[in-house]
């Protein structure tokens, strides 16, 4: 008999933005196998499990995906409750699938707990609906990140199509979203706000307009942050810099 294995979603960054069925899971974990944006209050419901660090932000080390999906299914063999915690929801840009895939190959039980997704918190943070009558009727979650041997796609294509649109992992490379968009078409003057630490003690919005995207992105964004596109975003005002901690301002 094995166990089971719970994708659990932590939310955006806020401890007290996670499910009831997420926290009630992390107190019978035996286990758990958790990624870098997970805070540190979230894991320590988990008191009785053992804790794993697997992982990944950008450019810094991180456990190769196929040996995490190994040690699930491991774990399942030894653990009746064993949780793979990820940030935000687990189903958006986090290679559930892969785990998914792995555990039903291994016929390991499994269940997934949904979590609130980044752009969710973050235009609640700037209280900005996403979907509004007559000016937004659609909201895309797309990133331009590509991972190794993938094949590239359009992102572009979906945020010009759609209304709303929230880019993930995508600051990084915000000079080469706003100059792509742009040469397709793209108004110059489309409004988009980035949002670093959404729900964190540390939120910054910084309100934009498309051909201003690389100088906005370039001020010393340290946290994981999120892109918001679209016309429901023309009125969001910057957080002001006295209210940002310290730390987390721009050098
Ligand atoms: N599964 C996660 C996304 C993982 S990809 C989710 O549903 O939210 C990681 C990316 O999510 C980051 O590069 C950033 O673009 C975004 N992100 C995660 N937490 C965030 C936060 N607190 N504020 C802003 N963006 C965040």
């Amino acid at each position: 008999m094995s166990g089971t294995v719970y994708l659990v979603g932590a939310g955006p960054g806020a401890p007290d933005l996670l499910t009831l069925r997420a926290a009630r899971l992390l107190e019978r974990a035996d286990i758990v196998f958790y990624d870098a944006l997970v805070h540190p209050d979230t894991l320590g419901l988990a008191a009785r499990a053992e804790k794993i660090a697997v992982g990944k932000r950008c450019g810094r080390h991180s456990t190769a995906q196929r040996f995490i999906n190994k040690r699930l299914v491991d774990a399942a063999q030894k653990h009746a409750v064993v949780v793979r915690l990820k940030g935000g929801d687990p189903l958006l840009f986090g290679r559930a699938q892969e785990e998914i895939d792995e555990l039903d190959a291994a016929g390991i039980r499994f269940e997934v707990v949904p979590g609130i997704t980044a752009a969710l918190a973050a235009s609640a943070a700037v209280g900005r609906s996403m979907t509004r009558r007559g000016l937004s009727r659609n909201v895309a979650f797309v990133t331009p990140r590509t991972g190794a041997g993938e094949q590239n796609h359009d992102w572009a294509q979906a945020v010009l199509a759609a209304d709303t649109c929230a880019i993930y992992m995508g600051v990084g490379q915000a000079a080469a979203i706003a100059a792509t968009l742009l040469a397709r078409g793209a108004s110059s003057d489309l409004p988009l706000v980035i949002i670093e630490n959404a729900s964190l003690p540390d939120e910054r919005r910084l309100p934009a307009r498309l051909a201003d995207l690389p100088l906005v992105a370039a001020g010393g964004i340290a946290g994981p942050a999120i892109i918001l596109i679209g016309e429901v975003y023309a009125q969001v005002s910057a957080t002001p810099a006295a209210a940002v901690p310290e730390r987390s301002r721009a050098a």
